[in-house]
């Protein structure tokens, strides 16, 4: 008999296992507690035009996303360019793309810019990254990079990612970086590609949503689940407006500490292990603006004086005729726990923000800046301490027929759309290893 799954949260997660999960026979339906699925991936409309709420790009090596563009059947959307990264050190902007542009950066000196390319080769021959996860990333870089190195380079690059917590991060997560960024060239001559999509990054989410409905997925938005219902130990529904909806299993795609909300009768230690994970946020102001910024796609900012840690100017990637003329920049802070910028009204922010951002861009006329919009997500990137790699949560969870898949839990992967997708697939294969045990199939009611 054909089985009924529910899943909560419609994001990259949660769309690509209801295309999945569909493809194997299952019924599936999906409850999105926003207005629009996409989750951190959404967007935004301005002006008519539809905007990545933050900015998104997928690489030519993300397999897998390419693949959810051929299934969602907007591949003739998309569109390959070569974009520029650089920094922004002491008042001045420097090129920071091919291994020549790492040998000729003016703020290292030779045997400092030999130390860096040596770094990012030794990331690509280093494949034990067990043994790297009880390292401190800082002893980690600077073992190879020397100190030198690590205050004008890593240190900003960690701060960026990580705020106040990554002196508490291992060396897994800079050899993860580099081996994505290496991913993306040919050989060391050759540029990084990236791609986007017409109407944004939303553009694939929306063209696999289609393909799921077409293949029988039902999906409610403004859909907050309430609990995940469990009886005798096994989760039997979802609770929705008060109602309780029966299921054949369920699969959570949200954050860990919004999945222990909803798990009141859940293990004590299965639901304190949910709310133990950590997870950055990230305040992120979008200025649309008239006139372009900036050369670069990313502009990486070493000066720790700086509130935002780098200016992403995404239509140096996006062609402008797909927004209407507009130039779009990102200026982001990644938030740990416990940062009291998380609490600043909109205006405090765009008021200190833009005090360094004239700092920075002394001669840009403000008379371009069409708005100032300021997007913040709480749960962004999972923090994983050294050595606590025992306590990721499991795939299959304590709860009979309630399964979990979310950024957490793809590590020493990097939380973006291609590891999401790809943790996807192991979630559909556990369960379909597990459905053909169930003897018991309850008569779902969606
Ligand atoms: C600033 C920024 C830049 C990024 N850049 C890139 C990039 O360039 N490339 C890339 O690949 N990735 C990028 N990412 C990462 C990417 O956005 C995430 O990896 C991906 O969106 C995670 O998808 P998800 O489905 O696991 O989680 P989410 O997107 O968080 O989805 C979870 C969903 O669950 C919903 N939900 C929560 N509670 C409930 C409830 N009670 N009931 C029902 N639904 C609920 C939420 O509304 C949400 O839609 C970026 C992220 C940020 C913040």
């Amino acid at each position: 008999m054909e089985k009924h799954i529910a899943v909560i949260g419609g994001g990259i997660m949660g769309v690509s296992l209801a295309y999945k999960l569909a493809g194997q026979g299952m019924k599936v339906t999906v409850y999105e507690r926003g207005d629009n699925l996409g989750g951190l991936a959404s967007f935004m409309e301005y002006d008519g035009v539809r905007m990545d709420r933050f900015y998104h790009t997928i690489l030519s090596s993300d397999t897998a996303m390419q693949e959810l563009m051929e299934i969602g059947g907007v591949t003739n959307k998309r569109h390959f360019t070569i974009t520029k990264q650089g920094f922004y050190d002491n008042g001045k902007q420097y090129d920071f793309n091919s291994p020549v542009d790492f040998m000729l950066f003016p703020p290292l000196n030779p045997i400092q810019r030999f130390r860096l390319g040596l770094q990012v080769i030794y990331a690509q021959f280093e494949s034990d990254w067990h043994k790297m996860d009880t390292v401190p990333v800082e002893d980690w870089l600077v073992k190879v990079s020397g100190r030198g190195v690590y205050q004008k380079v890593w240190k900003p690059l960690l701060r960026a990612k990580f705020d106040s917590m990554a002196q508490n991060v291992p060396a897994t997560y800079i050899w993860s970086r580099l081996r994505r960024m290496m991913g993306t060239r040919k050989g060391v001559t050759s540029k990084e590609m990236m791609c986007y999509l017409e109407n944004g990054y939303y553009t694939v989410i929306e063209g696999l949503a289609k393909r799921c409905t077409e293949m029988g997925v039902s999906f409610h938005l403004k859909a907050p689940i309430e609990e995940v219902v469990i009886e005798n130990g096994r989760a039997v529904g979802v609770k929705i407006g008060g109602e309780v909806k029966q299921y054949d299993a369920v699969v959570s795609t949200l954050a860990s500490p919004i999945l222990e909300k909803l798990l009141p009768s859940a293990p004590a230690n299965f639901r304190a292990l949910l709310a133990k994970q950590e997870y950055l946020g990230v305040l992120c102001p979008m200025v649309i603006l008239k006139k372009s910024l900036i050369p670069y796609y990313v502009l990486n900012i070493t000066d720790e004086s700086i509130p935002f840690t780098a200016v992403v100017e995404t239509t140096n990637l996006i062609d402008t005729q797909y927004t209407k003329g507009y130039h779009l920049v990102y200026l982001p802070k990644y938030l740990a726990p416990d940062n009291e910028m998380a609490n600043w009204t909109d205006e405090q922010v765009k008021t200190e923000w833009m005090k360094h951002f004239r700092r920075m861009f002394p001669t840009f006329d403000e008379s371009n800046i069409v708005e100032f919009i300021v997007q913040r997500a709480r749960y962004v990137e999972p923090i994983r301490p050294m050595g606590t790699l025992d306590e990721i949560p499991p795939l299959k969870t304590p709860v009979d027929r309630l399964y979990m898949g979310n950024t957490v839990m793809i590590y020493p992967e990097l939380g973006n759309g291609e590891a999401v997708t790809r943790y996807a697939q192991k979630v559909v294969e556990q369960l379909l290893v597990d459905v053909p045990k169930w003897t018991e199939a309850v008569k779902a009611t969606s």
